[in-house]
């Protein structure tokens, strides 16, 4: 049984050089596309409907250092690197301080790999067959790691990235290389091999160093692409009225605004789109002076498995993991994320004091809290993360579809439409135009 694997996360039409698009968003999947256009010479324009560009990406700096509202950094690739050069902006490389990664077993912090056995135990499954498909990311856990090891590392590890735990999450659309790789190989060593396919020793150096982010944050990146691009950008532009069948429209608006450019409700366009689910999250950063935690340890961050019982779903070490983070040595800042099912739904609504007494209480739990923070700044997201489901993914291949055959003059793109990251955005769109 095979996996089936999209061509790729521009949906609809292949991309036509010859054609004029316009863009439908500024966030970054809207710069990084326009980004590559312009350099591939192709005419086009982008349209905002905001008088800023970056979308969800904005970082933000306090009397205490900096805060990033979404992406906190992203895994080093050449695409990013090749932009950073040409912008002459300088690419952050993770500190030092931050090689150490923790898991959360029994309230305390333990440093991954985590023991010996669970070490034997993730040998074995190199030397295990794959059987059949797994639709979720659950499934794949449960064959390859056991229940234990899927629920202490795997999922956090997931929930990390896609903010939901590994019974939602499908298997293919959450991990499509490794299961485009078991559509040829069924061991998974082989299948990894696979996975790093042409990569040079440098470029895999680089990306197992960890996160890298920017000096001023990951707003730096979006503000220098928005320069790039200010003759192309047109702002404060609802995209829904450019709704002329004629033009060549690329979305990069999350589905929920996306669905409204297919205008019909019985459309199968908008029906699919109107499925896409997103995770409600909370991202939180604190500061804290040095002195205020009992057992703090020095790391990337730590993951926090379900059954351990926390609201936080993990905690990014900010001034561990990057310099600039702080302004000054005697500060601790650390980014706490909420789950999609601990958010309660009405906290969207609310005032932060409820949200910011749990985070301390769970900070308390893991670190010993002797001080109050001395600044909190609290994100909500009531649509954060695409949900990457086996409804998602399926209706990849269905909506490709549909606007090849009904919409030749509509694609999608973003990160709803097969890749969530920032660097897997910038390798895409890279491909897409450039080569
Ligand atoms: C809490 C959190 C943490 C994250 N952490 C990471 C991380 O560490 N690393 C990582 O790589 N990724 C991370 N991500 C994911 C990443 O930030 C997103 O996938 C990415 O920023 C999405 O960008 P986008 O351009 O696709 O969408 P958006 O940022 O939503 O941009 C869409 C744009 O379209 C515009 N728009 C909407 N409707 C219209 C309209 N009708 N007309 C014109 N314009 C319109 C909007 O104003 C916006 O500018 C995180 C996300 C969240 C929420």
């Amino acid at each position: 049984m095979n996996y089936q694997i999209p061509s790729s996360n521009f949906l609809g039409k292949s991309f036509d050089a010859k054609k004029t698009y316009t863009v439908i968003g500024a966030g970054i999947s809207g710069l990084l596309l326009g980004y590559q256009l312009k350099k591939a010479k192709v005419p086009f324009k982008i349209v905002e409907q905001n008088n800023f560009g970056g979308g969800i990406l904005q970082s933000v700096q306090t009397d205490f250092g900096l805060v990033e509202k979404a992406a906190n950094g992203f895994v080093w690739c050449k695409e990013i690197q090749a932009i950073s050069d040409d912008l002459k902006l300088e690419i952050l490389p993770p500190k030092s301080t931050s090689k150490a990664r923790y898991i959360v077993k029994n309230k305390e912090l333990r440093r991954i790999p985590l023991s010996f056995f669970d070490a034997m135990r993730l040998v074995r499954t190199f030397t295990k067959k794959q059987a059949g498909t797994f639709e979720t990311l659950e499934d794949f856990g449960h064959y390859f790691l056991g229940e234990k090891l899927t629920a202490q590392v795997l999922e956090p590890a997931f929930q990390g990235i896609y903010g939901a735990p590994a019974a939602q999450l499908s298997f293919p659309g959450a991990m499509t290389q490794l299961a485009n790789a078991f559509n040829e190989v069924n061991y998974l060593r082989p299948a990894f091999k696979k996975m790093r396919g042409n990569s040079t020793p440098f470029e895999r150096k680089k990306r197992s160093a960890g996160t890298h982010g920017f000096k001023n944050g990951m707003g730096e990146f979006t503000q220098r692409l928005t320069e790039y691009l200010q003759k192309e950008i047109e702002w404060n532009v609802d995209g829904q009225t450019l709704m002329d069948e004629k033009e060549h429209l690329i979305l990069t608006t999350p589905a929920y605004t996306s669905k409204h450019f297919f205008k019909n409700k019985e459309e199968k366009m908008f029906q699919n789109l109107d499925l896409v689910k997103y995770n409600s999250m909370i991202s939180a950063t604190l500061f804290f002076p040095k002195t205020a935690f009992e057992k703090f340890k020095e790391g990337f961050g730590c993951l926090i498995p379900q059954k351990e019982g926390l609201n936080i779903l993990g905690v990014l070490f900010n001034s561990c993991i990057f310099n600039h983070r702080v302004k000054n040595e005697n500060l601790i800042s650390l980014t706490c994320l909420l789950r999609d099912d601990s958010v309660n739904k009405e906290w969207l609504g609310q005032d932060d004091s409820h949200v910011k007494s749990l985070i301390i209480n769970d900070l308390n739990i893991l670190f010993g809290v002797k001080q109050d923070p001395l600044e909190v700044v609290i994100t909500k997201w009531a649509n954060g993360i695409p949900l990457y489901s086996p409804t998602l993914y399926q209706s990849w291949f269905s909506m490709d579809k549909i606007l090849k055959e009904q919409f030749p003059n509509r694609n999608l793109f973003g990160n709803y439409t097969g890749e969530i990251s920032v660097r897997a955005l910038a390798q895409s769109s890279h491909t897409l135009i450039r080569k």
